[in-house]
């Protein structure tokens, strides 16, 4: 506040309460250094993290997500509420700063705040302090009347946070009260003494105070200046302190949270920071098993998380009733962090996570889709979490029964189908198909290098399974057609590795990755393409040393504005197409718009968006391995997606992962939408429509892909 020319009433009454004032100021400084000290006792004892590179990048996140707010108009009500809030906040911090400083040196003037700026600063600031006045009983309204479905906490996470919440709320409101009253009676007192006034801005809460104040005497409004300075300083150490023991304890962390968020979408943890893939053997325990296994930056997380609920109203898991709902793992992990690190006491002995505070069906259930990472406003992370958890879980030998077959045959064949290495390369060998295309085999492993300058890396699910071997077909085709000098790896192709290493499994996927990376190499390529996104995820994250790597969208995309692709009109017209985003290629790689492109240059079709698309993409269930585990479910994935095709008035629904494939078809049936809607890869669908300039080869193709398309083949 500007100024602190006070009437000599005024001045006497804070005079009188000084040494109090000190005391309390005193008091609630050590209080809060103490609790945040004791806060910070498990992140001193937590595993490594790295997260102090890049300075820059980080300072553009604070920038962005902190103090810009980017996230929070993604729910127009909640958001613009914080927004307002928050801006209040930061306005509004020099303010309460200068009035408890009144208490002990009443003429104590901040900076920069004296004269007209001071006067415009505060009238400002008053109507900062009346929007967040308004905002806490709009906050609590919400809370208590509307009742927003994603603030109840379901009876197996505990009680509802309703009670805690509207406290804060309350304090809040309190704190702005107190404030409001503070320049209300001074201005009051100033106007009966015949004094210039200090200018309140209109219609704020300090205004309508000064008003209801008018007629007060000046001794009572000398005890008013005296009581409302005390609960403003009473009220703001206790928010102060009280905040770290729950949600609001994101107003002190949540600018360190996003200064130390992850950098890279797409990436994992490594199993130990510092510690190389050579030096991973000497590693005792591997993953997460109790609290002290979370990086300090997870548990950061904990601390930051505001249990607004918005991960878990995207999570696609928590919507069909898996038993996971990621407001919770950070929840949970905040609670166990209070109640084993005491204020006051020794710290629990580290207790095992799983069983205690997290389930093993909660860690299974995540298909690392990372909706609720994208739509966090503090950037909390769960992925690394739930793999560090599956990590512990793997490494106890804790590995669900249906995934044990799979993994082993990653181990012994290289895909989880425990086919023929030698067969893996059969879905090109078909007689129709190569009439239209041949497909080269660039290096076995040992073999010379074949000349090739692109690498198609088909991956397990396209080589093998028989559906997708469609996609492999017309990825080929397309490849041939733009006249790109490629070829695949053959028997010498292992699985990516991608969803074996976000089931836990690293050493496997190490295995997988050395032999990948080592027949790229041979093979002499200088680019990756491939129609995976799992596979281009991981190719582009968790491999180093491969050639830069392309999904077949984006190749597609470039070829069709450079107008080496040009396209048929649909045959249907009525035919209605939904783009699905898969969430490798969309989340965790922001491929949105190439696709997009892609389907809009197809003369005549007609292209509707779900509303869950782009980064509020719905998982379809196929991440993780999950093709290979049945969670406990209400409803599939799948099932969920493909009515929401339906909804927004789709009958083709498109997509580009061949796991997002095999989901939807199978959903299509379950949802007793079979002759109502199909499912077409954007390979499949571009080779369908691609005009063919060599009518020889054009006839012989067409028909095979026709036959490929009604066959499902
Ligand atoms: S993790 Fe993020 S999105 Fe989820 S409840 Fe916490 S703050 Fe909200
Ligand atoms: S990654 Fe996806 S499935 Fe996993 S917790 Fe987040 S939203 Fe849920």
């Amino acid at each position: 506040m500007e100024g602190i020319q006070i009437l000599s009433h005024l001045a006497s009454s804070l005079e009188a309460g000084r040494t109090l004032f000190l005391g309390i100021h005193v008091l609630g400084i050590a209080c809060f250094a103490y609790i945040v000290t004791k806060r910070l006792v498990p992140l001193a004892r937590a595993e490594r993290d790295h997260r102090f590179d890049r300075p820059l990048d980080r300072l553009g996140k604070v920038l962005k997500f902190w103090f810009g707010q980017w996230k929070h108009p993604r729910y127009r009500t909640a958001g613009t509420l914080h927004i307002l809030i928050f801006t209040g906040f930061i306005l509004l911090a020099m303010r309460a700063f200068t009035v408890l400083i009144a208490g002990v040196s009443q003429n104590f003037v901040m900076p920069g705040l004296s004269g007209r700026a001071g006067q415009v600063y505060d009238i400002i600031t008053d109507y900062a302090a009346t929007v967040v006045f308004l905002c806490m009983l709009f906050a609590m309204a919400r809370r208590l009347v509307f009742k927003p479905a994603r603030y109840a906490v379901p009876a197996r996470f505990g009680k509802a946070h309703t009670a805690d919440a509207i406290f804060l709320l309350g304090l809040i409101a309190a704190l702005m009260l107190a404030d409001s009253f503070f320049a209300a009676t001074k201005a009051a007192a100033q106007a009966q003494q015949g004094q210039p006034a200090e200018a309140l801005a209109v219609f704020t809460l300090p205004w309508m105070l000064q008003i209801a104040l008018a007629s007060v005497a000046l001794p009572t409004l000398g005890s008013c200046y005296f009581g409302a300075y005390l609960v403003h300083e009473i009220t703001f150490y206790f928010l102060l302190c009280y905040r770290p023991f729950g949600i609001q304890f994101h107003v002190e962390t949540s600018l360190f949270n996003v200064y130390f968020s992850k950098l890279d979408k797409g990436t994992l943890k490594p199993v130990r920071w510092e510690v190389s893939d050579e030096h991973l053997d000497q590693v005792k325990s591997f993953g997460v098993k109790t609290f002290e296994d979370f990086t300090w930056k997870h548990m950061l997380d904990f601390y930051s998380c505001a249990d607004c609920g918005r991960c878990s109203d995207n999570c696609p898991a928590n919507a069909v009733g898996r038993p996971l709902s990621p407001r919770f793992i950070s929840i949970k992990g905040r609670d166990y962090a209070f109640q084993h690190y005491p204020m006051f006491g020794k710290p629990g002995n580290g207790t095992a996570l799983i069983g205690n505070v997290y389930s093993e069906d909660e860690v299974w259930s995540c298909t690392t889709c990372g909706a609720c990472e994208e739509e966090c406003p503090l950037l909390v992370e769960n992925i690394d979490k739930i793999v560090d958890l599956r990590r512990g879980l793997v490494d106890d030998g804790n590995v669900p029964q249906s995934l044990q077959k799979p993994l082993k045959a990653l181990e012994s064949r290289g895909n989880p189908y425990g086919k023929m290495e030698k067969k893996r390369a059969d879905w090109a060998n078909a007689k129709e198909f190569q009439q239209t295309c041949r497909v080269n085999i660039v290096a076995a492993k040992g073999a010379t290098t074949s000349g090739a300058d692109t690498l198609y890396f088909v991956d397990s699910i396209t080589s093998y399974d028989d559906r997708m071997q469609s996609i492999g077909r017309a990825t080929a085709r397309i490849l041939n057609h733009v006249g790109e000098n490629f070829g695949i790896l053959g028997a010498g192709e292992r699985d990516s590795g991608h969803e074996v290493r976000r089931f836990g499994e690293e050493t496997l996927f190490m295995a997988l990755r050395d032999h990948n990376v080592e027949a790229i190499k041979a093979s002499g390529v200088t680019r990756i393409v491939t129609a995976d996104p799992h596979a281009f995820n991981a190719l582009r994250h968790d491999y180093k040393d491969v050639p830069p790597v392309e999904h077949i969208s984006q190749v597609i995309a470039r070829e069709v504005e450079g107008g080496k692709i040009k396209f048929n009109p649909v045959e249907n017209d009525g035919d209605v197409y939904a783009y699905h985003d898969p969430c490798y290629l969309g989340r965790h790689n922001q491929v949105y718009d190439d696709p997009r492109k892609v389907l809009d240059a197809i003369p005549g079709l007609k292209r509707v968006e779900m509303k869950r698309c782009r980064d509020r993409s719905f998982c379809c269930g196929g991440g993780g391995l999950m093709l290979f585990y049945e969670p406990k479910e209400e409803q599939r994935m799948g099932v969920k997606r493909v009515q929401m095709a339906a909804e927004a008035g789709a009958n083709v629904i498109v997509t580009a992962c061949p796991f997002c494939m095999v989901n939807m078809e199978d959903a299509i049936k379950v949802a007793g939408l079979e002759g109502k809607m199909t499912a077409v890869d954007l390979t499949e669908l571009v080779d369908q429509q691609i005009a063919r300039q060599r009518p020889v080869v054009d006839e012989v193709c067409v028909r095979q892909i026709q036959q490929e398309c009604v066959t499902g083949r």
